[in-house]
């Protein structure tokens, strides 16, 4: 008998997540981190002297609640506050929008009357369709096998439950989870509104972490994909995590080790151990092997086939398929610390809009200009900036009347032109992006008093994110729900016996939602259960 059941590949969110169901039923899980800290991209850090923020991601609302509860996150310290407003969009002419409960509807109709009878329907509309994705994400996707068989059967029957789902869809909803799922977010928002700002409000969530126009198909997935998160019981909202990202990882942590999870940080893997068409442990970088019955993987699934399994252990047709995952979500992350609240030319002063998502692209078409630009130019000179000061809402970030802010930037190219590096560019850009900011807010450039900045190549090589990617492969058609990670490996299950997959590159893909961390400990507990029984 091995003495560990389940070895997993990382201490990302899911793979915490993971090793927290795996232990809380009994078995013996082991997680091995590469970072000198668990949470992968939640996580928070100290980036200059007394200054602390969440440093990649930095908002909260898809993390799933049932997760939440079933692990007793708040018991494990865990405490999630909403914004005290959602979003602030200003517009260089002085004109702006300020979301929020109660907000929205003044606010919007200040802009266009008839925008603000049409944004009550389009709400609707997506959180009919949000409401089919939150039955969707803790259930694995329907899988495609090959021949007939047990295997087959087990699909059949887990397809029937997502058909169900599915079934309760009036034909006008269907009509529109259709749309949501090809269309771009530009076509379907020029249809039901006229003011730039509003549609800007919708379009910026189809194109955060996608490297794309907001015009280009597929865009509306990623606005929905946005749309089905929850604080606190209120659907759509987004909040902060008091001690930022990383208070979810921490307290995941506690719950696995409270189950009996082991975690080892400074443990990066090298290999796979693949014996027989298994996978049978791991050898982390200083040498050291550990045997598992099964092999869990929270990395990105490119990263997992193309440098941890040897590719002779792999089917070809499997190896060159996962060479073409696409990744690259074109995102730019940097944390500031200030001195002083920025005011903004737009509404002067302090106020609740400075605890909200401040989103710095007045119009769909600056953000179809800003994918163009740095596609030919390796980044956008006038450039999709959100930003977001948690310490407004989070005394525990900054010293007493100091502040930190985090930006996250949108479209600047994966790998840049013409055999640029990004390290020759990286301070360059943190300029733009501060510029930008002041642009709309005078001032804000000297209040910068310290920076963190990350680069798409800072993200691959701080977090294993390949090409930056924030999701671990984009939310393309072809790289969701049945094809996450490809057609036949949708259940979690790896070409090899033994292998899983528990990180963002499985359904229902990345954002911190513990979702595919929560689904992988199912089927492996399934596995498990049908080799030993019930231990
Ligand atoms: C800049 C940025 C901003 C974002 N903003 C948000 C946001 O505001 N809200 C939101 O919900 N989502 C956001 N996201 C997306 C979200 O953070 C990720 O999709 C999610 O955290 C991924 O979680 P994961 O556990 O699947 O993988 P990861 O967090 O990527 O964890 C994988 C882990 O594996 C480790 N690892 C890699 N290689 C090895 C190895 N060889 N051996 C051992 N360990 C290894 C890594 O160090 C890492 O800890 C953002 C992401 C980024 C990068």
């Amino acid at each position: 008998m091995n003495e560990i059941d389940v070895v997993i590949i990382g201490a990302g969110h899911n793979g915490l997540t993971c090793a927290a169901y795996l232990a809380k039923a009994g078995l013996r899980v082991k997680v091995v981190e590469r970072r000198q800290v668990v949470g992968g991209a939640a996580v928070t850090e100290e980036f200059c002297p007394d200054f602390r923020n969440s440093v990649a991601a930095y908002t909260v609302s898809l993390l799933n609640p049932k997760v939440i509860a079933d692990l007793r996150l708040a018991d494990h310290g865990l405490k999630i506050v909403e914004r005290r407003a959602q979003n602030f969009l200003p517009a260089p002419d002085g004109s702006y929008l300020l979301t929020g409960e109660g907000r929205t509807l003044p606010s919007v109709a200040k802009l266009s009357v008839r925008d603000a009878e049409a944004i009550t329907a389009f709400w609707r509309e997506l959180e009919s369709i949000a409401d089919v994705l939150r039955q969707l994400v803790l259930r694995a996707p329907p899988n495609l096998v090959e021949g007939f068989g047990p295997s087959a059967i087990r699909e059949a029957i887990s397809a029937l439950g997502t058909a169900n789902t599915l079934r309760h869809l009036s034909l006008a909803q269907k009509r529109d989870l259709l749309d949501l799922f090809t269309r771009s977010a530009g076509e379907m928002l020029d249809e039901r509104f006229e003011h730039d700002l509003v549609k800007a409000l919708f379009g910026f969530d189809a194109i955060v972490g996608n490297y794309a126009s907001p015009y280009a198909a597929g865009s509306a997935y990623v606005m929905l994909h946005h749309a089905f998160g929850e604080v606190n019981g209120k659907k759509g909202v987004w909040g902060h995590a008091i001690g930022g990202m990383g208070a979810i990882a921490q307290a995941l942590a506690r719950a696995a080790r409270q189950h009996g999870a082991e975690i080892e940080v400074n443990a990066g893997v090298r290999e796979v151990i693949v014996e027989k068409d298994r996978a049978v442990g791991v050898v982390l970088d200083n040498g050291e092997s550990i045997r598992a019955k099964y092999v869990a993987s929270n990395v990105n699934p490119k990263l997992l086939y193309t440098r941890l399994i040897r590719g002779d252990a792999l089917p070809p047709e499997f190896v060159a398929r996962i060479k073409r995952w696409r990744n690259g979500s074109g995102t730019f992350r940097m944390n500031v610390a200030l001195s002083r609240l920025p005011s903004f030319t737009a509404l002067a002063g302090e106020g609740d809009h400075l605890s909200s998502g401040i989103i710095l692209a007045p119009s769909l078409a600056y953000m179809d200009r800003a994918f163009a630009d740095a596609r030919a130019f390796g980044w956008s000179r006038e450039p999709v900036v959100e930003m977001l000061i948690p310490s407004t809402l989070d005394d525990s970030l900054a010293p007493q009347g100091a502040h930190v802010a985090s930006l996250f930037c949108q479209h600047v190219a994966p790998e840049l032109p013409d055999g640029k590096s990004w390290d020759d560019y990286r301070e360059d850009v943190a300029d733009l992006m501060i510029a930008t900011v002041d642009s709309y807010a005078p001032g804000f450039a000297q209040s910068v008093v310290g920076r963190q900045v990350l680069s798409p190549l800072d993200l691959e090589r701080q977090f294993g994110l390949l090409g930056g990617d924030i999701f671990h492969g984009a939310l393309t058609l072809n790289q969701l729900f049945s094809a996450r990670p490809m057609l036949g490996h949708a259940d979690y299950r790896g070409p090899l016996r033994g292998l899983y997959h528990c990180g963002s590159g499985a359904h229902p893909g990345g954002g911190v939602t513990g979702a595919p961390g929560h689904n992988a400990a199912r089927v492996i507990l399934r596995d498990h259960r049908a080799l030993f029984g019930s231990r």
